[in-house]
């Protein structure tokens, strides 16, 4: 195929590209609005009973990072994840940390001490509980989008950007 053709389809895949993106920065933003987080934390929580809050250490670790930019009371653990657990054995790694929203998945259970490996671990994962509460599910759009573009590259006729539930389910944020 000719330069000029395939520089016309390069384009067209950036407009998809960013057109799609667009259109997640608006469903973000009405999930947002729906208060659609509240909702995923509630059935993340809902369908996981094992799991637990930051412990008084935890949380004073904690606050000396993020101060009050975090809800702490409604965060939550989950140190037996199914998820993480199959992300761990999927990309061979001893620990494997998802965060969704509010509840951090953990494939092992953590054994924080202030200044510790698990401390700085979870702090990391708060990390992104943070990013959650300043730019909405918006983030989740975003870090996507910085895969699709950056990451992975594009490749023809891939779909970069789900809904954010898939998007969510998705992204190991490592
Ligand atoms: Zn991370």
């Amino acid at each position: 195929m000719g330069r000029q053709e395939s520089l016309f389809i390069k384009g067209y895949e950036r407009a998809c590209l960013f057109l799609t993106v667009w259109i997640g920065r608006i469903m973000a933003k009405i999930l947002d609005i729906s208060r659609f987080p509240e909702l995923m934390d509630f059935l993340w929580q809902a369908i996981k009973p094992s799991s637990r809050r930051l412990t008084q250490a935890e949380e004073q670790e904690a606050r000396k990072v993020f101060g009050d930019s975090i809800n702490y009371q409604q965060v939550h653990f989950d140190e037996k994840s199914l998820i993480a657990w199959l992300g761990a054995k999927k990309h061979k790694c001893s620990g494997m940390g998802i965060t969704s929203f509010r509840t951090i998945n953990f494939n092992k259970k953590i054994k924080t001490a202030p200044g510790n490996s698990d401390m700085k671990w979870l702090i990391h994962e708060l990390a992104h509980v943070s990013q959650m509460e300043h730019v909405g599910s918006k983030y989740m759009i975003e870090a996507t989008y910085a895969r699709a573009t950056e990451g992975y590259g594009y490749a023809p006729g891939a779909k970069p950007i789900f809904l954010t539930i898939t998007v969510n389910s998705r992204l190991q944020l490592l």
